[in-house]
């Protein structure tokens, strides 16, 4: 029975996920929070149980990966007996660059040029090799994968990645479109073939992953041909605190008049903006919708500005396409909330989407098709499974060694 550790290393936080490869579920998971800061915690949970938290001193990752070894092996709380039935580690790593087009086996070489990359992903990249460096301390000899947000979106043309920004840029500093939730689109598309009973090579599919962060992806025979996120996650969608696609002479002017930092625009555009501050109530769509629905109207404006993007993004895709097979909904919003899908989809019947309400209504965390019985345009809500995808890569070149 193989046994697959995924881990998701983030700079004060790490998470884990045991799956059982056989039957593709998932033993136990994890989040190890709070690294290196006071009040550090393991939220642990087995297949089945309630969580436990578990508080505990964690001043670094290895720490961190040492407790959730702990809890996995442990009389009490453990799901295997030695850290030896553990058979390979998949690691999500934010970026690849230009250099990954898929998962890799971690060697020396894979960690030199994730290195290198952390010049596209300053905040992401170096949190992600401390995780993989932690692992292989404490579990040498255990082979090890890392699977890239950005390497499903590496089939992009060039057309669709470039900027219409001074060459040297591209050529000098890699600035182009990266796209990120690459695991999510990249799952979620094989599923939506899956539940169509077609195969992924002729289909014509929009992926929308819509969570506190948020992108759309169009997806040719399986390829990813365009997606919403560009040079960083901060492009595209309004997102829970991120500004998505502005006229970028806003960055000038805040800088200008308002005399901001490049620190402070960067905290104004990450954290602060969004439908958090449109609402000014939440970045959390479910207490945007309370408020929107107790009539407060800057909640209501929210959720407009949030559809009415995902809408744009459905109409060029279309375009981009050549027409649409499925629309798929995934992520926290996308999975549970009927009334963005509702909002969104409103509108569109002239490209063929109809969807069914009462379908819709019901359609939350499970996968279901929510179009009308005859409609040759597909909707469907499908839950991402990020961390599955992420053993399958792993297991896909360990296995095969
Ligand atoms: P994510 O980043 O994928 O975890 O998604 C977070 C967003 O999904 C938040 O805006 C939540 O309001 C929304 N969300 C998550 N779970 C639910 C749920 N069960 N019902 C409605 N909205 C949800």
């Amino acid at each position: 029975m193989k046994k697959i550790l995924v881990i998701n290393s983030g700079s004060s936080s790490l998470k884990f996920q045991l799956i059982d490869m056989a039957t593709e579920t998932m033993l136990a998971k994890g989040l190890c929070d709070r690294i290196g800061i006071n009040d550090s915690f393991l939220k642990y949970t087995v297949q089945g149980r309630d969580s436990i938290i578990i508080n505990k001193v964690m001043p670094d990752h290895r720490t961190a990966l040492k407790e959730a070894i702990f809890a996995l092996t442990c009389k009490e709380t453990g799901v295997i007996s030695d850290v030896s039935e553990i058979f390979a580690v998949g690691h999500r790593v934010v970026h690849g660059g230009e250099r990954f087009h898929d998962s890799v086996i971690i060697d020396e070489e894979v960690m030199e040029t994730i290195k290198e990359c952390i010049k596209l992903a300053p905040l992401h990249n170096p949190p992600n090799i401390t995780g993989i460096k932690a692992c292989q301390d404490i579990m040498p000899g255990i082979p090890m994968v890392a699977v890239f947000d950005t390497a499903f979106h590496q089939s992009m043309p060039r057309y669709a990645y470039l900027y219409a920004l001074p060459y040297e840029l591209y050529t000098g500093y890699g600035i182009r479109k990266y796209g990120f939730h690459g695991t999510s689109h990249k799952y979620v598309a094989r599923r939506a073939a899956a539940m169509l009973n077609r195969p992924l090579e002729e289909l014509r599919l929009i992926s929308c992953h819509l969570g506190n962060g948020a992108s759309i992806c169009a997806i040719k025979n399986g390829k990813s041909v365009d997606t919403s996120m560009g040079f960083t996650p901060l492009d595209g969608l309004a997102m829970g605190t991120r500004s998505g696609t502005i006229d970028p002479a806003v960055v000038i002017f805040l800088m200008e008049r308002k005399k901001m930092t490049t620190d402070e625009v960067y905290e104004y555009l990450n954290k602060k903006s969004g439908v958090l501050s449109i609402s000014g109530v939440s970045s959390d769509f479910r207490d945007i919708q309370a408020a929107a629905s107790e009539g407060n109207e800057r909640a209501r404006l929210a959720i407009d500005v949030f559809c009415y993007r995902v809408k744009k993004y459905i109409g060029e895709y279309s375009a981009v396409l050549g027409g649409i097979d499925g629309i798929i909904f995934t992520a926290g919003i996308g999975e549970n909330n009927d009334l963005v899908r509702e909002k969104t989809l409103e509108g569109l019947e002239y490209l063929g989407i109809k969807i069914d309400k009462e379908k819709n209504s019901i359609a939350r965390g499970r996968e279901l098709d929510i179009s009308v019985g005859d409609a040759k345009e597909k909707v469907l809500v499908i839950p991402t499974n990020e961390e599955l995808e992420i053993a399958r890569e792993t297991l896909k070149l360990v296995g095969a060694k």
